[in-house]
């Protein structure tokens, strides 16, 4: 018993985590994730770590085409079968596992994965915001990063200034935009940082690889609004999509995903079958479709892919592992 304490002592949280990165792969071979759907969340990808370095997004964690293959490498060799959510009207009755690759925003960007996703021939959905497709508007919080970034301020207080954007509508935060950067601002720099355009929705709605999904019309954050605006932003992006795929989307993924009780009413009013959140966690199939699912989803990640979502996967972010281990352990450790 002593021996663990002092183990805990001298190595501390640093020390398990590398012991979870090492421990973990191996941990999820043995673990049956058959019958669970694994969806994982994107938004832009490089083409390589020189075009990240150019600044003209904000990385988030963004992956290269490189870890994008390596990321759908690592799934199908573990016998994942890949779906989109029109799959899940029908009744899976495969004993494996699933996953569904989502990609959040709308970026030009994401032309890169449709490519490997046609060369694989696995399906993709991709969550639009359709104002910025409409008017070839970059996204604000990467103005914010781009102007930022240029102006030498830490990547830290970057942030900060994104997550306070986050408390206001849409209005207020192109109103600051406008009044900090100019007019300017909101045109995109390259084909790194701009949406889609409205042809390019249109031809990719005819790929067999390609669903689309509501992420609002403004990107807004809907905890923000009142029921009417909700159902408001919903609506409009619906119109925008219905008019360029000929489909109503059956999902939505939450901008920044925010919601609460009213967000999940409007939205199950508005028809939509399944809400995708941020909440990271697997989910069992099959679903039942009379309302509304709410969907958890995995944050991708730039680590090392054979190790992919790992700490998640099994019930731990990176960070908490020690902080579990102790209450596990119940020792008290200075
Ligand atoms: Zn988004």
């Amino acid at each position: 018993m002593e021996n663990i304490k002092n183990l805990f002592n001298n190595f501390g949280s640093a020390f398990f985590e590398r012991l979870g990165y090492l421990l973990n792969p191996v941990l999820l071979k043995f673990k049956n994730e058959d019958k669970q759907l694994l969806i994982f969340y994107f938004h832009g990808i490089f083409e390589s770590t020189k075009e990240k370095e150019l600044n003209h997004i904000d990385p988030q964690k963004n992956m290269t085409v490189a870890q994008f293959v390596d990321f759908i490498d690592y799934f199908l060799y573990h016998n994942y079968k890949f779906i989109v959510p029109e799959d899940l009207n029908c009744y899976l009755k495969n004993n494996q596992p699933y996953a569904m690759i989502t990609f959040d925003d709308g970026y030009f960007n994401n032309m890169l994965a449709i490519e490997i996703l046609n060369k694989y021939k696995i399906p993709a959905t991709f969550f639009i915001s359709t104002k910025n497709i409409m008017e070839n508007k970059a996204y604000w919080w990467d103005i914010i990063y781009k102007y930022r970034s240029k102006e030498g301020i830490s990547k830290e207080n970057i942030k900060n200034e994104q997550n306070w954007l986050k408390n206001f509508k849409y209005s207020v935060i192109d109103n600051y935009i406008l009044k900090t950067f100019g007019i300017e601002a909101f045109t995109p720099w390259s084909d790194i940082d701009r949406p889609f355009n409205p042809e390019e929705i249109k031809q990719l709605s005819t790929s067999p690889y390609v669903s689309f999904g509501n992420h609002t019309h403004n990107h807004s954050i809907l905890i923000n609004y009142n029921k009417e605006e909700v159902k408001e932003e919903l609506n409009l992006s619906n119109k925008v999509l219905l008019e360029l795929t000929g489909t109503l989307p059956i999902a939505i993924a939450f901008p920044n995903g925010n919601f609460n009780q009213m967000v999940l009413e409007a939205t199950e009013e508005e028809g939509f079958l399944y809400a995708f959140t941020t909440k990271f966690g697997k989910n069992a199939v099959p679903l039942s479709t009379n309302k509304l699912i709410c969907l958890n989803r995995y944050m991708t990640n730039t680590t090392k892919i054979n190790k992919f979502g790992s700490f998640c996967r099994l019930g731990y972010e990176p960070h908490s592992l020690y902080e579990n281990l102790k209450i596990k352990t119940k020792f008290k450790i200075k």
